[in-house]
């Protein structure tokens, strides 16, 4: 590919609102350009990554045994009601309002209900079973805040493959297939990762995994061992239980004025006491009614650990109303001692001495309130975030890192095939809900995340396997004829090897072409000029090395494969 005839718009200038390196380079290189907030055009640079990663993905399916179909972006909304995930995706879903197909039509952002009514139609025997379909395809989510470039936008793509099981075993096999395909595909674009055990909502257990890439661009945290033994995403995070504070002797119950102070750094500097001393006491409104949740003043709640731990109930935070009828006191001096409704207790409040919390009177806290002599704690669960002073469960150090999630693998079970009423008839002839796994993975994604790993102040370094070119030759003196020729020669001759080569044949200064060469981040370069050519010699280098080496003309196919295979 000649530079004068393919379209590299690549540009000094940033807009303000691109923070991280991706966003940055991508549209400095010109891979991207952003058309509306959240919608990108693909520029045919950037468009090359997109399909070799395309590529990747699709070979790594089938390998693993995916069947690959195309279903629609439109959706009719009657599908998302019959799993109530229109409220649950709630304005996520991107709706076309004014254009009924049928009774309103949804932008897929997923594909679960419409896979799951296209396997409902067909498959009714588990002879049929089991069954692992993907697609690519374009996913709209209206996002609240598309940003980061194309880490998250409002229109992507997914490779999304849905499995379908008669039994447990079976489905456990697809999914440790896909897992597998998932760590090739990464290691095939060279991209590092890390895979973490991933909150799973209420179908908890082992049933999701998330693939990472380590980047302070990432809005996730995953938490893991420095021995590796342990990764998993925050939200899911559980750590090993805390031992009994100290041994210091249980102080009577007493109770102090605390007027009009009520959260934990009020309180704890109107008392003098540390965070780490004081209950924190939630409540929450469920459908089963008032739920009380107890964790240490200096820890978080995790609601999706608190719902599991209360049997998947829905949780809202109670009114004023509710906390008044459950405390008997204003809102901010609600405390475990005397209540009178379920109450969970995260295990790091049970090995408490000497607490503060509220005394469930209006302007009043307790001091050394002690669990088990002043309040009974029947329900204990993790139900809390991990924080860095913690250990793992097997009792290592915890090392905490910003992430980005760029795949994700899932025991989905029977959640849409029950909703949707998918069954089929298994040996004994008795209707049963399919079985299903989903694995979704980003394409756009990986193409930035695979920016946010490698570059450095002058551009992008393409690991070869997502790059768009393999290699670019660098035609200095334009306008010498023999360099023009050499050039050439050299450009149709890789080509014709099955390299991918780009030749930089602009009439511009040297200076002006290394720094695109940089930018844009082909891995293997290419110098021809006179001098050199004079010698009968090019100059050889990998993006990223200082220095050139000299290779005479006949020698450079062989020494460009060479450098092809070796990982850099
Ligand atoms: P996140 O938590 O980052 O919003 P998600 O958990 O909602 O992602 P999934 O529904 O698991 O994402 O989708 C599967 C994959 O699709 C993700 O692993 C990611 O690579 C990609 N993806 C999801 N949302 C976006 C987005 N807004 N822009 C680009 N890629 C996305
Ligand atoms: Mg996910």
């Amino acid at each position: 590919m000649l530079w004068t005839k393919f379209f590299i718009p690549t540009s000094k200038e940033v807009p303000a609102d691109a923070t991280v390196p991706s966003h940055q380079l991508m549209i400095r290189a010109g891979l991207i350009r952003q058309v509306a907030a959240g919608a990108y055009t693909y520029l045919p640079l950037g468009y090359r990554t997109l399909r070799k990663i395309e590529q990747i993905i699709r070979e790594e399916m089938n390998a693993a045994g995916g069947v690959e179909l195309h279903m629609p972006a439109m959706h009719p909304v009657e599908l998302w009601e019959e799993t109530g995930r229109v409220e649950a995706m709630g304005d996520t879903l991107v709706r076309l309002a004014d254009k009924p197909f049928r009774r309103g039509t949804v932008l897929g952002p997923t594909h679960e209900e419409v896979i799951t009514d296209t396997v409902r139609a067909y498959i009714n025997s588990y002879k049929q079973l089991p069954l692992t379909l993907y697609q690519i395809q374009t996913k709209f989510r209206d996002e609240a805040r598309p940003k980061s470039g194309v880490l998250r936008t409002r229109e992507f793509h997914m490779k999304d493959a849905y499995s379908f099981h008669a039994d447990k075993p079976s489905l456990d096999a697809a999914y440790e297939r896909m897992y597998q395909a998932y760590c090739r595909i990464f290691e095939r674009c060279g991209l590092p990762y890390v895979a973490v055990e991933a909150e799973s909502g209420p179908i908890g257990g082992d049933a999701s995994h998330e693939f990472m890439v380590v980047t302070d661009a990432g809005e996730d945290y995953l938490v893991r061992s420095a021995e590796g033994t342990y990764a998993a995403n925050l939200e899911r995070a559980t750590t090993a239980p805390l031992p009994t504070e100290d041994t210091a002797e249980l102080e009577e119950l007493g109770e102090v004025h605390t007027p009009g102070i009520c959260t934990i750094e009020e309180v704890s500097r109107f008392l003098k006491c540390k965070p780490e001393n004081m209950v924190k006491t939630l409540i929450y409104e469920t459908e089963d009614g008032p739920l009380v949740a107890l964790v240490r003043g200096d820890h978080e709640a995790n609601e999706m650990k608190l719902a599991r731990a209360a049997g998947g109930v829905q949780l809202n935070m109670a009114s004023p109303a509710t906390i008044q009828k459950v405390t008997g006191a204003d809102v901010g001096f609600a405390g475990p001692v005397g209540l009178e409704v379920r109450v969970i207790a995260d295990q790091a409040v049970t090995v408490m001495r000497n607490a503060v919390t509220g005394a469930n009177k209006t302007d009043y806290h307790l001091t050394g309130v002690n669990p088990g002599r002043d309040f009974e704690t029947t329900e204990v669960a993790d139900i809390r975030y991990a924080v860095e002073s913690d250990r793992s469960p097997a009792g290592e150090p915890l090392i905490f890192e910003k992430c980005i999630e760029v795949g994700h693998v899932f025991k989905l079970g029977t959640k849409y095939s029950d909703a949707m009423r998918a069954t089929f008839l298994d040996q004994n002839g008795s209707a049963r809900p399919l079985i299903m796994g989903c694995y979704g993975i980003g394409l756009n994604r990986i193409m930035a995340a695979a920016i946010e790993a490698f570059h450095d102040d002058d551009g992008i370094r393409w690991p070869i396997s997502m790059a768009p070119f393999a290699v670019e030759i660098v035609a200095l003196d334009a306008r010498d004829e023999a360099v023009q020729k050499a050039a050439r020669d050299l450009h149709d001759q890789l080509e014709s090897a099955g390299l991918e080569v780009l030749l930089d044949d602009r009439d511009a200064r040297p200076g002006f072409k290394f720094k695109d060469a940089d930018l844009i981040g082909i891995p293997l370069r290419v110098v021809i000029g006179k001098r050199g050519l004079a010698e009968g010699a090019a100059e050889v280098k990998r993006r990223g090395e200082k220095d050139a080496r000299k290779i005479p003309l006949p020698d450079v196919l062989a020494e460009i494969r060479s450098l092809a295979q070796e990982p850099a």
